[in-house]
């Protein structure tokens, strides 16, 4: 009898320990940001889910040494290491982020920030810095963006060993284009986007050609000529947006994470008669 009181004793045990072990792995689970998503709207061309996590890792290349690259003489300069004059809050008002010692960082909560100034086709040229130590992981680790015509986001994010869904790594067209290599340097190090884009064009409220993107990242081509499918979001089937018109701000994204930026200029491109 009294074995068998022990038997059930131990199985309780047991059955409790189990019960919280597998509360504390969802819990942990839960600290894990997804990689990937299957239940989002099919892309264009019918293979990929937004997100899509089954989708192939971009190849990792090791990007040469930073190479600090000034604006030419006819540039605009967007940021000089010295104030926020050319920027303001994307909710009107001033812009919040901090200016600091030749950079300006995010302010968590303060919201995007956006150029006074609109553009259309144009090449830029912009520079920023991950958090270090990193913390959390995938879309958590870094998150910040760069929009075109504050519609089309290039993602920012510390993808320096961190996995995520590809749409959404260093680089890409947000939710629509991975990179096609991940050129990313360690966090704390400065990092470069070049990128040249080309708005969609409408007709009869139409678009008749779309947006394209090519994109360097610390001097590696991570986009070529890429069709930009539509305005970028979270597992959103990308759709043009007829009110967005020829020309608009340059947008950086508040993902409450303290991404810093400095050495920011863009030429508006004017092809020859
Ligand atoms: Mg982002």
């Amino acid at each position: 009898m009294m074995k068998k009181n022990w038997i059930v004793f131990l199985s309780a045990l047991i059955a409790m320990a189990s019960v919280a072990l597998a509360v504390h792995q969802v819990r942990a689970q839960e600290k894990q940001a997804p990689v990937g998503y299957e239940d989002t709207p099919m892309l264009p061309g019918g293979k990929w889910h937004v997100h899509d996590g089954r989708r192939p890792q971009p190849p990792v290349v090791t990007p040469a040494p930073f190479f600090n690259e000034q604006p030419p003489s006819d540039a605009i300069v967007l940021f000089d290491g010295k104030d926020l004059s050319k920027w303001e809050s994307a909710k009107g008002g001033p812009a919040r982020w901090k200016v600091e010692d030749g950079y300006f960082v995010v302010e968590p909560g303060a919201g995007d920030i956006e150029t006074k100034e609109k553009f259309g086709a144009v090449q830029l040229h912009l520079e920023w810095s991950e958090p270090t130590p990193p913390e959390g992981t995938s879309q958590e680790r870094g998150n910040s963006g760069v929009f075109l015509q504050g519609q089309y986001e290039t993602q920012i994010l510390d993808n320096y060993n961190n996995i995520t869904y590809p749409d959404g790594q260093a680089g890409a067209v947000y939710g629509q284009h991975p990179p096609y290599v991940n050129a990313c340097r360690p966090p704390g190090e400065w990092q470069s986007y070049d990128i040249v884009f080309t708005p969609a064009i409408w007709h009869n409220g139409e678009v008749s050609t779309p947006a394209f993107i090519t994109t360097f990242q610390n001097g590696v081509l991570v986009q070529n000529h890429t069709e930009i499918y539509g305005s970028t979001g979270h597992r959103i089937f990308p759709r043009y947006k007829p009110e967005v018109g020829d020309v608009g701000p340059l947008r950086l994204q508040d993902h409450h994470k303290r991404v810093r930026y400095r050495n920011i200029w863009i030429r508006p491109i004017k092809p020859p008669e």
